[in-house]
Formats: C-alpha cells, sequence, structure tokens
C-alpha cells in the first residue's frame, strides 16, 4: 500500500473542491425549495431565475475584463484567506448604519464604528498623526473633497476658495456657490498647479480685499499624476501671514504604503502643512468597493448636535456604511504588508517595453501614469484607456500601472501601441518622450 501526503496548498485546493460541490448542492436544494413557495408565481420565477444566470455569466465577464483593465485606477489585488472569511462573515451581519460622528456613540447601536475608527488610526499612522486626528470613512474621494472645501469654508468665512484648472471634477463641483478662482496648470502637459500665479491672486486678494484662502492642492492629478509644488505654496502663505485652509487631495498616490521605493509617498501631513487629506480606498488600496477616506488635523468647524440621532452631524453624508472586517483587513494588508518593490516594479518594466518600441510618453518623476498619444479607439476600447484632450486640445490617453498586473498584459499592449497606425502617425505631434520631475524642498 502506498500513501501519498498532500503537501499544504493540495490539501487546501482539495477542500475547495469538495467544499464547491457541497456548497453547489446546498443551494440548489434551497433554491428548489424557496422556488416551490406557492407565493411566487411562475412570471417572477423565471425573472430570478435568468436574473441568476444572467448574474453567473456577469460574473465571468468582469474577471475577464479585469485582466486588461489599464487605463483607470484600481489596483486589484489578489487578497488572503482572512480577507475572504471576513467577506464571509460581513455576510452574517444586520444593517449597521454609522450615522453621525466617528467618535460618537450615538443612540442606535448597530454600527461599526470601531471599525472606521481602526482603519482612520492605520492612515492616520501613515500620515504621521499619532493623536489629535479627526476624520471618517467616506463614499470616495469626491465626499472627502467636499467635506475639506465645507471645512476651509466654515472656518474662513471670508476666504476665496483656490483651485487648479488640473484639479478633479469633484472640486468644482463642491464650490460652484463660493467665491472661487480657477488657477491654470503649468502648461498643456505640466498638470502642476501654476504656483506663481496662485500666490499672486491670493496675495492680490489679501491685501486689496483682505480675503482669506481656501485651497485644494492634488498629489498625483487624475490624467498626468502631477504632484502641485505644496512646499512652495505653504511656504509663500507663511511668509506673507496669510490666513488660509489647506486640503490636499491625494485620492490615488495617497494610497501608497510608506514602505514603497520611489513612490510619491506622503508620510507626515503636519510638516507638509496641510489640514486635511483625502485618499480614494478603490483606487491604489484596491478595495473592490467605492470607499475614501478623510483625515482632518483639526476638529470639524460645524458640530451640529441632532437629538434625533443622539450625536453630532459632523460628515457630508448622513447615513454611511461599509464593510468592516474586510476593508480594515485590506488596508492593512496593503499598508503593512506590501513588498518594498511592488510600486516601481511593473512601472519599470512598462517604460522599458515602450522605451523598446520608441514610443513617446509623459511620465512624472515617480508617477505610475502614462500619457500617450490616443491610440486607435479599438486599443482604447479593450485596454479601457480613458481618452481626453490637453489644454491644447491634443487627444491624449494614459495607462495607469499597478502592481497586480501582469506582466504579458502589459507587454500585450506595449506590442499592441508599437502596431498601432494612428498612434503612429500622432506620434510627431508636440509630443517629446520625457520624464518631468516634481519640484521637492
Ligand atoms: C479619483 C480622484 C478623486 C475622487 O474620486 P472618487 O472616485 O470619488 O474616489 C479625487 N481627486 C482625484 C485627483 C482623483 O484622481
Amino acid at each position: 500500500m502506498t500513501f501519498t501526503t498532500l503537501n499544504a496548498s493540495q490539501l487546501i485546493n482539495k477542500k475547495r473542491a469538495q467544499i464547491a460541490v457541497l456548497s453547489e448542492e446546498l443551494f440548489q436544494l434551497e433554491k428548489e425549495q424557496f422556488m416551490t413557495d406557492a407565493t411566487i408565481d411562475a412570471q417572477t420565477k423565471k425573472q430570478m431565475l435568468d436574473d441568476l444566470t444572467t448574474a453567473q455569466q456577469f460574473v465571468l465577464t468582469v474577471n475577464e475584463l479585469r485582466t486588461h483593465h489599464l487605463g483607470y485606477p484600481g489596483n486589484f489585488k489578489q487578497n488572503s484567506p482572512l480577507y475572504h472569511h471576513f467577506r464571509q462573515l460581513e455576510a452574517e451581519l444586520p444593517l449597521l448604519n454609522n450615522i453621525g460622528d466617528i467618535f460618537d456613540e450615538g443612540n442606535a447601536r448597530l454600527h461599526s464604528k470601531k471599525w472606521e475608527r481602526d482603519i482612520l488610526n492605520l492612515f492616520a499612522e501613515k500620515f504621521g498623526l499619532t493623536d489629535n486626528w479627526w476624520g471618517y470613512l467616506t463614499s470616495g474621494g469626491s465626499e472627502s473633497n467636499d467635506w475639506a472645501i465645507n471645512q476651509g469654508r466654515s472656518l474662513l468665512p471670508d476666504s476665496i476658495f483656490y483651485h487648479s484648472t488640473g484639479a478633479h471634477y469633484s472640486i468644482t463641483k463642491s464650490s460652484t456657490n463660493f467665491m472661487s478662482e480657477a488657477i491654470p496648470t503649468c502648461g498643456p502637459d505640466d498638470e502642476r498647479i501654476n504656483v506663481d500665479l496662485l500666490t499672486q491672486r491670493i496675495q492680490e486678494n489679501y491685501e486689496r480685499l483682505g480675503l482669506a484662502a481656501n485651497i485644494v492642492l492634488t498629489w498625483g492629478t487624475t490624467k498626468y499624476g502631477a504632484i502641485d509644488d505644496v512646499w512652495a505654496v505653504k511656504k509663500f502663505l507663511i511668509a506673507h501671514h496669510i490666513p488660509h485652509y489647506l486640503h490636499l487631495d491625494a485620492a490615488h498616490f495617497g494610497g501608497i504604503p510608506n514602505n514603497q521605493i520611489g513612490a510619491p509617498i506622503i508620510d507626515d501631513i503636519r510638516s507638509l502643512g496641510v489640514h486635511s487629506i483625502s485618499v480614494s480606498l478603490h483606487k491604489y488600496i484596491g478595495l473592490p468597493q467605492v470607499k475614501g477616506v478623510l483625515l482632518s488635523v483639526e476638529e470639524p468647524a460645524t458640530q451640529n448636535a441632532v437629538d434625533y440621532i443622539g450625536q453630532k452631524d459632523t460628515t457630508s453624508c448622513g447615513s454611511r456604511d461599509l464593510l468592516p472586517f474586510s476593508t480594515k483587513q485590506q488596508v492593512l494588508e496593503m499598508l503593512k504588508l506590501s513588498d518594498p518593490n511592488d510600486y516601481q516594479r511593473n512601472i519599470r518594466y512598462f517604460e522599458a517595453r515602450l522605451n523598446e518600441r520608441k514610443i513617446p510618453f509623459i511620465r512624472y518623476a515617480y508617477s505610475n501614469t502614462f500619457v500617450i498619444a490616443e491610440p486607435s479607439s479599438e486599443i482604447c476600447s479593450h485596454y479601457q484607456l480613458s481618452q481626453f484632450k490637453n489644454d491644447t486640445g491634443h487627444k491624449k490617453a494614459h495607462v495607469i500601472i499597478f502592481p497586480y498586473q501582469s506582466q504579458a498584459q502589459l507587454l500585450a499592449l506595449a506590442n499592441d501601441l508599437a502596431n498601432d497606425s494612428k498612434a503612429q502617425s500622432d506620434m510627431t505631434l508636440n509630443f517629446k518622450q520625457r520624464v518631468l520631475q516634481t519640484n521637492e524642498s
């Protein structure tokens, strides 16, 4: 008689296969029982069964699309078994509504604020805030920005709101009723805010009209991955004693773990002199749900106590929810367990493939965003590349590189770009290959 001993992963695969069979059998039995219920009419029953087939097909389709998704920020990493187990535990939770302030218990006890605080704590630690911070988990970077813009406005009612023309579209949406000024970027292919123009406008408005400055700067613009020169702006504000509120929109780069080599890390927001920062959890952190984080070095300026909920209403949103265990696990795995070379590995690989093929691109130093001439619509559609025009009307597209992407798919895109006649003909258009340097003081 011969014995074969299974190693750990063989054992896991075997158990997984057994469970898959069992859970399919269980589901069929439960479904049969549910469907034979007399109160479901034939038409509704058919609709539900059709929906089941459609949903199963949809899962296959989107998981295939995920393997050639290179144009929008989303780090679709593989998750640990703990993460998956937490997702299952969460399926057993009732509705948990984190209404009101993250630090208030309130009247209703069905909430997951302990995990929300834990998650915020991980970000506070990442951004160098040991204590005296406030924040909450938002519906995304857009809501985080909205909260910050209103915070600046509440603290400085007599102020002008300044933002860059290269800022995210959520910024203008949140400030439509404010006195505001849009400051141009440094140039058609340099999306950093023009600091000379910004500081000039701030100084004029302060000296002539006595208006303070409520400012949003960006750490990684949506299209180019440009980093505004926060230090220069802050230095100016301090030197000229101008009252100000400074929010940093770090939707994408704000999620990069501090240990990453060659990455645009923010590890100390107080030394940067910003009052609040926003990060999207579905971008670099890779959460499979649209969420964001807002962190502030100050308490909320408006603290409306609402008797009905028994606490202060300090967020932009009213009712809020999150997947508590798995979100914390995802953030923990990303911020604490990432290999230091994760960020750069695929960037270097893709850059080398483009250079070999003499495909021009623009990329800021430390950025993972490659701006290229807009390729054919087939390529844009297959790789889901976002298309846009720069300030001089030239059509561009960008590729955003993440650690989860396979080098095979990056190579496939580089080959397709090299063979693309449209891209070839656009190459000569004012388009020089360069790596822009970010300003560091
Ligand atoms: C993506 C992004 C946001 C916010 O996006 P959400 O999808 O709402 O999280 C904000 N600012 C910048 C610069 C972004 O790139």
